[in-house]
C-alpha cells in the first residue's frame, strides 16, 4: 500500500525522524487517501514530546499542549503534530481523566475510535494497520477498535461518530458495534451539545444524510433530537404523500445539495407537522399552520443544539416559507424575496423541489412546473436589477440627511417607506423620483413610524 504524502508532510516526518523520533501520518488522512479521496487535513502522530516538536520547527502554535498537540506551520498551512498518547480513565463518558504520553505507536492507535481511523503511514514503514482497518475499508465496515461497549462507555460521542462515518462513507456499522450503540444510546446525554452538533452537521452534509435513520433506530436521536422521533412516528394519509413525515423528510434530504443550511431546513421543514396534524371525516390528514409552528420549533431546537444566530435565522425562514406558493407575478415574487431576505431566498427553490420529489406522484409535474415558473420570475427580477433589498435602493441614508432630516430614526423610517414603494413599483427606484418623494414627506412632516422588521 503506497500513499502519496504532501511534500510538507514528508518534510515534517523526515525532520522528526532525522532527530531519532518516529512520525506518521495518521487517522482520517490515511483513511481518505486509501479511499482515493483528498484528505481535508493531514494529522501527524509522533514519539517526540511537544517540546521536542516545538524546538524542531520555526513556526508552531500551541493548539492543545495539554493533549500533546502542536500545530506546525509550513507554507501557510497548519499540520497538527500530536505526541503518541494513552488516554487515561474516562469517568464521565466524555473526557479522559488524564492523558499520558507514550513512545509506542501501538498504544496511540489503540485509543482511536474505529479501525478505519486507526491506521498510520510513513514512507519508511509503509502502512501500520494493527486492527484490520484495511479489511474494514474494503468491506465497508465501521467497527470499534477493541470492545465496542468499553469504547462507547469511555466517550459516548463515538456512537454518533459511528453513524456519521457510515453516512459519509456509505458503510455499514458492524453488528456488535451497532448493538453496543443501541444499548448505550441514552448515555449520549452526557455529551455536550456543541460536540453533538458538529457530528450532526457532518452527517447531514454527507453523501447519505438519510442514514440519520440509524440515529433514530438506535435510540440516539431520542436523546438530542426527540422531534425527529416524533416525525418518524407521524403518518400522513394524504394524496400528496407516499411516506410518513419522517421517511418523507429522510427522502427529501437526499434531494437537496449538501449545504448545511439547506439540509437543516429540509430536516426541519415538517417538524411542525406532528403538532399540527388533524384527521378529517374521510380519514385524510391535514397539517394547517405547520410551517409557522415548525419555524418556531426550529428556532428552539437550533438554539438548544448551539447553532449560531445566522444559521438559525436562515433555517427558520426557509422552514417558515417552504410551503408558500406566491402568485406567478413579479410583484408577489418581489414581496416574497423581501419577506424572506435576499440572503437565503435563492435556497427556497431547492427546498421546494426536494420537498416535492419526496411526495407522491400526485400532480408532481404541475408542482415542479410551478416551482420552475417561480424561479424564472425571480431570475428575471434579478436580471433587471429590480430592488428587493434596501441596499439596492437608489438613495441612501446620507442622501436623506442632506435633505435636512436630522433624526436618525426618521432616516430609517423614511428609507423603509421608500423601499416599500419601490418593491411595489420598481420603476420608481431612481434617485430623482425617490428624492422628490422624500422631500414631499419631509415637507409635510408625515413620516410614519415603522417598527423595524424582526
Ligand atoms: P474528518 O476530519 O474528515 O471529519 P477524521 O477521521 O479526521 O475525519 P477527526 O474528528 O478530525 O476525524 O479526528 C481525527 C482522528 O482522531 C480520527 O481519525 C480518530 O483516529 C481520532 N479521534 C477523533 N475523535 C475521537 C474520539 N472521540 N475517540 C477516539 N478517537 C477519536
Ligand atoms: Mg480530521
Amino acid at each position: 500500500m503506497k500513499i502519496s504524502l504532501p511534500q510538507d508532510v514528508t518534510n515534517i516526518i523526515e525532520r522528526l525522524e532525522s532527530r531519532g523520533h518516529e512520525a506518521y501520518a495518521v487517522g482520517g488522512c490515511v483513511r481518505d487517501s486509501i479511499l482515493g479521496k483528498t484528505p481535508a487535513d493531514w494529522d501527524i502522530t509522533t514519539s517526540a514530546s511537544p517540546e521536542e516538536v516545538k524546538e524542531l520547527f520555526a513556526h508552531t502554535i500551541d493548539t492543545g499542549i495539554a493533549h500533546g498537540t502542536v500545530t506546525v506551520m509550513m507554507n501557510h498551512c497548519g499540520y497538527e503534530v500530536t505526541t503518541y498518547r494513552i488516554d487515561g480513565e474516562y469517568k464521565d463518558g466524555r473526557h479522559p481523566e488524564s492523558v499520558a504520553f507514550t513512545t509506542r505507536l501501538s498504544e496511540d492507535l489503540k485509543r482511536r475510535d474505529f479501525t478505519i481511523n486507526a491506521m498510520a503511514y510513513n514512507s519508511t514503514e509503509g502502512l501500520v494497520d494493527l486492527f484490520g482497518g484495511i479489511e474494514d475499508l474494503q468491506s465497508g465496515t465501521i467497527r470499534c477498535v477493541g470492545c465496542a461497549r468499553e469504547r462507547f462507555s469511555e466517550d459516548a460521542l463515538r456512537m454518533l461518530r459511528a453513524v456519521r462515518f457510515s453516512a459519509q462513507l456509505g458503510f455499514a456499522i458492524e453488528p456488535d458495534t451497532y448493538q453496543a450503540i443501541c444499548d448505550l444510546a441514552p448515555t449520549i446525554a452526557r455529551v455536550s451539545m456543541e460536540r453533538i452538533m458538529v457530528e450532526l452537521v457532518k452527517l447531514l452534509v454527507s453523501d447519505h444524510p438519510e442514514y440519520l435513520r440509524l440515529a433514530y433506530e438506535s435510540g440516539l436521536s431520542a436523546v438530542f433530537l426527540p422531534e425527529l422521533d416524533l416525525m418518524m412516528q407521524t403518518p400522513q394519509n394524504s394524496v400528496h404523500h407516499c411516506y410518513g413525515v419522517g421517511e418523507h423528510t429522510l427522502c427529501a434530504l437526499r434531494h437537496v445539495p449538501p449545504d448545511k443550511n439547506q439540509r437543516l431546513a429540509i430536516l426541519f421543514h415538517d417538524v411542525g407537522k406532528p403538532a399540527a396534524r388533524t384527521t378529517d371525516a374521510k380519514g385524510q390528514d391535514h397539517f394547517y399552520g405547520h410551517p409557522q409552528i415548525g419555524a418556531q420549533m426550529t428556532g428552539e431546537i437550533l438554539r438548544r443544539l448551539k447553532f449560531d444566530n445566522d444559521t438559525i435565522a436562515c433555517v427558520k425562514r426557509l422552514v417558515r416559507y417552504h410551503d408558500v406558493r406566491p402568485e406567478a407575478t413579479m410583484k408577489s415574487v418581489r414581496r416574497g424575496v423581501v419577506s424572506m431576505g435576499l440572503a437565503c431566498f435563492p435556497m427556497i427553490f431547492s427546498i421546494k423541489r426536494a420537498d416535492t420529489l419526496a411526495q407522491s406522484m400526485y400532480r408532481r409535474e404541475e408542482k415542479l412546473a410551478a416551482i420552475d415558473d417561480f424561479e424564472r420570475l425571480y431570475e428575471e427580477i434579478m436580471a433587471e436589477g429590480q430592488c428587493v433589498d434596501k441596499k439596492m435602493l437608489a438613495v441612501n441614508g446620507r442622501d436623506l440627511l442632506e435633505l435636512g432630516l436630522t433624526q436618525g430614526s426618521q432616516v430609517g423610517d423614511l428609507l423603509e417607506l421608500l423601499f416599500a414603494k419601490v418593491v411595489e413599483d420598481p420603476k420608481s427606484n431612481t434617485r430623482d423620483t425617490l428624492l422628490a418623494e422624500a422631500e414631499k414627506y419631509i415637507k409635510s412632516g408625515t413620516i410614519p413610524h415603522r417598527n423595524p422588521k424582526e
